[in-house]
């Protein structure tokens, strides 16, 4: 893996505790950056890096080398920003990381479960990478912890619109972060937790009911604790969301990053046992459009079906009938009290399984293929607590012969029967 013949190369001489910052150019044809350590240790997140091995990241990373003990490193391409800082805030996150683990061990001593831990603050303040960097720190002292995540715009675990949780068995990878193994994910179906906020507590719950139960039986995981992840939206029901959140998992630990009136506020509503700390964010991390938003996004649905670098995968295309599925949108649009029937609420309408007919208007919609058992009334009731075992695309919809055309990871049939709609499209571009 030796970097293209006549690359650009700089070195760095990295002193002790500071970190070399670069990013990659975004763009399909942007030119990647190759990363190699020559001496001393280093960390990207949380991940040591090999000696003189090369890392590779593509268009729009954003990455930090951390080093404890001083490193050099080189470079190789062309970063579109590249500067070392001396100040940033990582000896705060290693003594949250020591202090967390205190709670584990003192876990183990009791007999009790280890901490639970929310991560929180306004959109890119780094909770992603704060939560990356403890799962990693937490896995390589021999912890079995799970990471939680319920930022339904920039998921790490899986496609947006869905909240999941995924068990770590070892460090993020450097270039492609944690390996994704039999996640459990639900289906929430939009990049905002605002446009269904019933149905976000509800799946909220139902991670918190999941995670719970796998720590009754597997002592690793309730020793190993849990570090949630959450959106970026603070106010009114966003806040609501995080506090019912605190107290689905019943959270040991809330870190509030760069927001001192939300850790005001969660000190405030949160049970006096619940241990709020207020950490900075990093210097480091980049603010981004709701452009470069949308493209992970998009590239986060292109890796479901494509793979990811190394890995191809080869999706397949087929046909469905109408008649052989059943597609649901969970919420229908609110009304104003006055107008619904008696004895019905809000809450039910945005819980509530509202049938699709298949149209044109179904075309590059992501779809979530249901775990719950194909069956009829009865398992309905079921279908929004049941997690999805797979996402297909509607890529062509044909209404004469009610057919339609979907791109899926796996070939015919469908193993499930119902799907769930979200609002998010993608267009297949390969
Ligand atoms: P949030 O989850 O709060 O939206 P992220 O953790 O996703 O924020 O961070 C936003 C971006 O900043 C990511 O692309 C991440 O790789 C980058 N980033 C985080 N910390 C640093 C750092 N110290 N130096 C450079 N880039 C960073």
């Amino acid at each position: 893996d030796a970097p293209a013949a006549g690359k650009l190369c700089t070195r760095y001489d990295l002193e002790k505790e500071t970190e070399l910052r670069f990013e990659v150019e975004a763009g399909e044809a942007a030119e990647q950056v190759e990363l190699e350590l020559l001496t001393g240790m280093a960390e990207v997140f949380g991940s040591e890096l090999n000696r003189n091995k090369k890392y590779t990241f593509g268009p729009g990373s954003k990455i930090a080398v951390f080093t404890w003990q001083g490193c050099s490193v080189n470079l190789f391409g062309k970063p579109e920003a590249a500067y070392v800082s001396k100040d940033t805030p990582m000896l705060l996150y290693l003594n949250t990381h020591a202090a967390l683990e205190q709670m584990r061990k003192q876990a183990e001593r009791d007999n009790e479960r280890g901490p639970r831990v929310m991560v929180v603050g306004p959109a890119d303040v780094g909770k992603s990478t704060v939560c990356r960097l403890l799962l990693s720190y937490a896995v390589r002292v021999g912890r079995r912890p799970t990471l939680v995540e319920l930022d339904v715009g920039q998921s790490g675990v899986s496609v947006p619109g869905t909240v999941s949780a995924l068990c770590i068995e070892r460090p993020a990878d450097v270039e492609e972060g944690f390996s994704v193994q039999a996640p459990l994910v639900y289906h929430f179906g939009s990049t905002t937790p605002g446009t269904n906020i019933k149905l976000y507590n509800k799946l909220t719950s139902c991670l918190a009911e999941v995670f719970s139960q796998r720590c009754e039986v597997n002592r690793k995981a309730s020793v190993g604790g849990c570090i949630i992840n959450t959106c970026g939206w603070v106010k009114g029901s966003g806040y609501q969301a995080l506090v019912h959140c605190a107290s689905a998992f019943q959270v040991d630990v809330v870190l509030v990053l760069d927001h001192e009136r939300l850790y005001n506020e969660l000190k405030r509503d949160l049970p006096h046992f619940v241990r709020v700390v207020l950490l900075p964010k990093s210097g480091g991390v980049v603010e981004r459009s709701k452009e470069c938003r949308r493209e992970t996004r998009d590239e986060k649905i292109r890796e479901y079906f494509y793979g990811f670098r190394g890995v191809s995968f080869y999706p397949f295309s087929f046909e469905v009938r109408f008649s052989d599925v059943r597609i649901y949108k969970i919420g229908a649009p609110s009304i104003p009290d006055s107008c619904l029937p008696l004895g019905m609420s809000q809450d039910d309408t945005q819980l509530k399984l509202v049938p699709v007919t298949p149209g044109r208007d179904l075309t590059y919609h992501v779809l979530s293929v249901s775990s719950a058992e194909d069956g009829e009334e009865g398992v309905r009731k079921g279908i929004v607590e049941s997690p999805v075992c797979g996402f297909i695309v509607v890529t062509n919809v044909d209404t004469q012969t009610q057919v339609m055309k979907v791109l899926s990871p796996a070939p015919r049939p469908l193993p499930r029967h119902t799907l769930l709609i979200m609002d998010i499209r993608f267009m297949d571009m390969k």
